[in-house]
This record gives structure tokens, C-alpha cells and sequence, in this order.
């Protein structure tokens, strides 16, 4: 199972979290969210791939956030 999100930052504009890998124990990944640029992650299949992935659904369905953009498609 996927860790728990972390919240470490929020203010109006911006949520910064930190997810712990399920695969890789040890490894964290930072997740971050504003409603402009939508979400970021700096796992692989974000970075590779640029995707909406486990780590962001996580910290969205914490926070109950509707949104399934990434930084990518409005870069
Ligand atoms: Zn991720």
C-alpha cells in the first residue's frame, strides 16, 4: 500500500506534500499542487512520462481536491 501523504506547506495558492514510495522503502517522493499549474510530482512516472499519478490522487483525495491536471499539460 501507498503511504500516507504528508501535508508540510499549505498557503493560498500552494500545497506541498511529502509521499512515501510504496515499491522503495525509504524514498519519498514531493508532491505539489496550486490551483494554476496544477499538480507535480517528482516520482518517475511523473517525471518520465508526465502523468497524473498514485502519489498526486493521494494527496488530492487528503485534501479532497478535483483535479486531475499536471504541471505538464499547461506548461
Ligand atoms: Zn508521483
Amino acid at each position: 500500500m501507498i503511504g500516507s501523504p504528508r501535508l508540510l506547506e499549505s498557503n493560498d495558492e500552494t500545497l506541498f506534500f511529502e509521499v512515501p514510495s510504496e515499491s522503495t522503502p525509504g524514498v519519498v517522493y514531493d508532491v505539489l499542487y496550486d490551483k494554476d499549474h496544477h499538480w507535480l510530482c517528482t516520482c518517475p512516472q511523473y517525471y518520465y512520462r508526465k502523468k497524473y499519478c498514485k502519489h498526486m490522487r493521494v494527496c488530492a483525495d487528503l485534501m479532497n481536491i478535483d483535479d486531475s491536471m499536471v504541471y505538464a499539460e499547461v506548461a
